[in-house]
């Protein structure tokens, strides 16, 4: 390796003088402010770190849940939401699931549903297609998640300004879009009562239809799925109909 030579010695010294040489004269930098006092918490919430049991999934009555997704919309309408460790409800949840109900709600990205009714992890299994419908695969699902795992509740969530209900008033064809929205039609047969225009930019037809979706999937579930009908009607679950306001935030009850 090469010695370094007098020149280049005597160069990084200036280099490493000049900072030094600069600051000399000039006062000291002032302390930093010592740092706020954190603000006093005010009523402070409990934290849920625990992920739903066995024991509480069976305590829970059909109606006792529907209350539960009524109360939990009622905080997410006023921010009021629980206080949720995730990390330690992630480790917690790892032994097994017993989620309380099964939601079905469209693909729409502007529905968080756990938000939507303040819910945790392992609380609820949550579907999600375009148009909230039911093929072979969601009713296994429900069947799976009822019959199987003890879920008491079906919950079918629509809402407002969707577009797969748009497209399926508007007949769009494309792709295998085409056949998913056939499954809206029945729907929109169903609504051809309705007083005002039966156009999509009238947002009441819209929303009428997509009401009338609602309670046509409810329907294809007792029809289609046996095990589900049974369920019903022994009273071990129920099936909900409800309708979501991306403007306001609020779940309306349909039935
Ligand atoms: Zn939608």
């Amino acid at each position: 390796m090469k010695r370094p030579t007098i020149q280049t010695l005597s160069f990084s010294f200036a280099l490493l003088a000049l900072p030094i040489l600069a600051g000399c004269g000039e006062p000291a930098p002032a302390p930093e402010p010592a740092p706020a006092p954190a603000p006093a918490v005010e009523a402070q919430k409990p934290i849920v770190s625990e992920a739903l049991t066995a024991e509480q999934q069976a305590a829970l009555t059909p109606d006792a849940i529907i209350q539960q997704f009524k109360d939990g919309n009622a905080r997410f309408l006023k921010n009021d939401l629980t206080m949720r460790d995730h990390t330690a409800k992630v480790r917690s949840a790892a032994g097994g699931q017993f989620p309380k109900a099964v939601v079905l709600s469209c693909l729409d990205s502007r529905i968080p549903v756990e938000d939507v009714f303040d819910l945790g992890l392992g609380d609820v299994f949550v579907g999600r297609v375009a148009g909230n419908i039911v093929n072979e695969d969601l009713l296994g699902s429900m069947e799976f998640g009822t019959k199987v795992m003890g879920s008491k509740v079906i919950l079918v969530l629509g809402h407002k300004h969707c577009g797969a209900v748009v497209s399926a008033i508007d007949n769009v064809k494309l792709g295998n879009i085409t056949a998913m929205l056939a499954k809206i039609q029945p729907a929109v047969k169903k609504s051809q009562d309705f007083a005002g225009e039966k156009v999509t930019s009238n947002v009441e037809f819209v929303d009428h239809v997509a009401k009338n979706n609602v309670r046509n999937v409810q329907e294809e579930i007792m029809a289609k799925s046996p095990i589900i009908a049974e369920l019903v009607k022994a009273g071990t679950v129920k099936i909900v109909g409800a309708y979501y306001d991306m403007e306001t935030g609020a779940v309306e009850f349909l039935n």
